[in-house]
């Protein structure tokens, strides 16, 4: 996750992490083959092994992948690695239209280049990226994405011009591919001050983790936009664009009540926009606290029975994370 420098395995497992590089390797759950429990009663298991292949019985491997710490503790994991790509590439392509950024997500995973990363800044973010940290970013643009691409270097080479072609054909005013170590560097650092510039300019940030098909991105930042106007509210978008994973936030301070309270419904419309849109309420922070209500709007009713019942199975005094996804 972009969380790296701080974020630990056992974590990562807990919410099946996800990260720019999710679109070609996808998520934690992806890499994750066995894993030592401890139970609340204080018993330790083990489930999974080291196969790559395991089908024996239920595979609780999974359930514990994203039960956001209130199944047991991960003390061990087995974990998938995969040697580092020995070449990347890094592409910045710039929009006057972030609905077009939308649709270029689309555009080049249609043509069968698999980039490593697909993320999306728009215009509100970028400004306040270079307020922070002047790196070059386009001020004016409405949106970028930066597509990065790994690799061996044949394919990297022939991988990076396609994007370039495709980006330039479907509405890129302008593609830049990084020439260098240090240029690349600079996009993806402006990539992860992404939250930083977000958060430190509000004193109450509501920021959502909502997950659409890729195809509905372009429907998804529209609705997003017309809710925080019709709602009259600062809102701006980062994400893994890839996943079809944003970040919409709005800014707003939890101490000027009607402010707060505009900021909330326009949020709540923008989670069910997603889900509307076929997405989720979660790609990769989980439920928590925050989310509980909205589980139990967009859950089936039986679907949620089960979980409760693996619930109070594992953790019958509701001493692991209580609270947490459930009352
Ligand atoms: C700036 C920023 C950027 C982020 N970017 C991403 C991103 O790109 N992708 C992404 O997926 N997430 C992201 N996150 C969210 C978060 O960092 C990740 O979910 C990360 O995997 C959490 O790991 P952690 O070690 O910090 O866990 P914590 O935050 O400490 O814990 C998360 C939950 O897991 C439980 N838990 C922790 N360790 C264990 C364990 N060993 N066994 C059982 N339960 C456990 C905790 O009780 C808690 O409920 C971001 C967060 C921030 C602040």
């Amino acid at each position: 996750p972009q969380s790296f420098l701080g974020a630990t395995i056992g974590g990562n497992i807990a919410e099946n992490a996800g990260g720019p590089a999710c679109v070609k390797y996808g998520v934690v759950k992806q890499y994750v083959l066995g894993l030592e429990v401890v139970l609340p009663d204080g018993e330790i298991i083990d489930v999974g092994g080291r196969t790559i292949k395991n089908v024996v019985g239920y595979d609780l491997t999974m359930l514990f992948v994203g039960s956001e710490g209130t199944l047991g503790v991960i003390s061990k994991a087995e974990l998938k690695v995969r040697p580092l790509p020995p070449q990347r590439s890094t592409i910045l392509a710039v929009y006057d239209d972030v609905v077009t950024a939308g649709e270029n997500v689309s555009k080049v995973l249609e043509s069968g280049v698999i980039p490593s990363k697909i993320e999306l800044i728009d215009n509100w973010v970028i400004n306040r990226i270079e307020e922070m940290m002047p790196l070059g970013l386009p001020r004016d643009a409405d949106a970028v994405l930066l597509f990065e691409t790994d690799g061996i270097p044949e394919a990297v080479e022939k991988e990076t011009e396609r994007i370039v072609e495709i980006a330039r054909k479907f509405g890129a005013r302008e593609v830049r591919v990084a020439m260098d170590a240090d240029e690349q560097l600079k996009y993806w650092t402006a990539r992860r001050a992404g939250f930083a510039a977000v958060f430190g300019k509000a004193k109450t940030v509501l920021s959502e983790d909502v997950t659409v098909p890729r195809g509905q991105i372009p429907a998804f930042i529209k609705r997003c936009r017309e809710i925080a106007a019709r709602y009259g509210v600062e809102m701006n978008i980062i994400g893994h664009a890839g996943d079809g994973n944003l970040h919409p936030s709005i800014l707003t301070d939890v101490n000027e009540k009607e402010h707060y309270e505009r900021a909330t419904k326009a949020i709540e419309e923008i989670i069910m926009a997603a889900v509307e849109l076929g997405g989720v309420l979660s790609g990769e922070h989980g439920i928590g606290l925050e989310k509980k209500r909205f589980m139990r709007r967009v859950t089936d009713q039986r679907v949620l029975e089960i979980m409760k019942g693996i619930k109070r199975l594992l953790d019958p005094n509701n001493i692991m994370n209580p609270g947490k996804i459930w009352e």
